[in-house]
């Protein structure tokens, strides 16, 4: 699409993902047939979904000439490493925002953010990015040019990674002649969902696009449905096509959201377990295990028929297994 390859990109990733089946997992669950989209495998410091967020967000920043990246998230975001990692790969200085207080033990995505070279900010309940207006304020007064990042790399330029990816999935399902009937992914700041929308609907692809919600409460203010249809019409505006895009567009699931974001219960639990043992592929605690815990339970109350054909598209998150907190009793 001419429009999108007009957005500033700076490229962080290596694409495409791979798409490959789940038999061992499929044939013991007897039907649909699973397959997963690889964007564990992005490549920037140790993969993510973020990364196709970050390369229309961290294009837009140096097309602006900033020197310095600022994003926020809660301790252990995956957003906040892939972009500390990118800020060090472009040579440019990165502050985080993050939720809580300085750990005693440093681990996991926060590990990572270090060795980056990251400055943090400590922001207490703030764990969405709300203190990022503030560092933006005192970086500039300092006479530095930050470019700013919202919560998830979630905007309508952010969203774009996944209008982009949406192409690089009907492109993979072409080659390999093979239909999909649905999509399941873990959705959170809603950038993943909004662009798989948009996607999908320039590519008038008809299969059923699943968001297993990962947190609870308004996003910016408004129900999440609200604000994934917002950000897909802002998302198409920049592409000059027009779409009306309503809460009503976006599937989501909130079934497995109850227990709260970031804890781990048993059915995230046994997730990692399954896919490990029977696939050798890792999800992470926070998010793909609760969305892929909660698609095998969709198909257990057959939401989907078992000749179907679903992707399940992991969206990353792996260093987040090593927080050094007790997933596995
Ligand atoms: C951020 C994130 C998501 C959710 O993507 P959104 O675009 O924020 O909805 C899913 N999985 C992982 C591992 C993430 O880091």
């Amino acid at each position: 699409m001419k429009a999108l390859e007009a957005q500033p990109r700076c490229p962080l990733g290596f694409w495409p993902t791979p798409l490959h089946p789940l038999d061992r997992l499929s044939a013991e669950i007897g039907g649909p047939r699973i397959w997963i989209k690889r964007d564990d495998l992005s490549g920037l410091a140790f993969g993510g979904n973020k990364t196709r967020k970050l390369e229309f967000l961290v294009g837009g920043a140096r097309q602006l000439g900033c020197d310095t990246l600022i994003t926020g998230g809660a301790a252990q975001s995956n957003h906040c490493r892939q972009t500390a990692a990118a800020a060090a790969q472009l040579g440019l200085e990165c502050h985080l925002a993050l939720g809580g207080e300085a750990p005693k033990q440093v681990t996991g995505n926060l590990l990572l953010d270090e060795l980056f070279g990251a400055r943090i900010h400590w922001c207490g309940e703030q764990r969405k990015g709300e203190m990022i207006p503030q560092i933006e304020a005192e970086l500039r007064a300092q006479g530095r040019n930050p470019g700013v990042i919202p919560y998830g790399g979630s905007n309508a330029i952010g969203a774009l990674g996944f209008v982009a990816a949406f192409a690089e999935f009907t492109a993979q399902t072409r080659a390999l002649d093979q239909s999909m009937d649905g999509i399941v992914f873990a959705s959170s700041s809603g950038g993943t969902h909004a662009g798989l929308l948009l996607g999908a609907r320039l590519a008038d692809w008809s299969g059923r696009l699943l968001g297993i919600e990962i947190d609870k409460g308004l996003s910016n203010g408004k129900p999440f449905a609200e604000w994934i249809a917002e950000l897909a019409n802002t998302s198409a505006s920049l592409l000059a096509v027009e779409m009306d895009f309503t809460a009503a567009d976006p599937i989501l699931c909130r079934d497995y959201a109850g227990p709260g974001y970031g804890v781990v219960s048993s059915l995230e639990r046994e997730a990692i377990r399954l896919l490990a043992e029977r696939e050798g592929i890792l999800l992470d605690p926070v998010y793909t295990a609760r969305a892929f815990g909660g698609m095998l339970d969709q198909i257990r109350r057959g939401v989907f028929a078992a000749t179907d054909n679903i992707l399940f598209w992991h969206t990353g998150g792996g260093p987040a297994l090593f927080t050094g907190e007790t997933i596995f009793k």
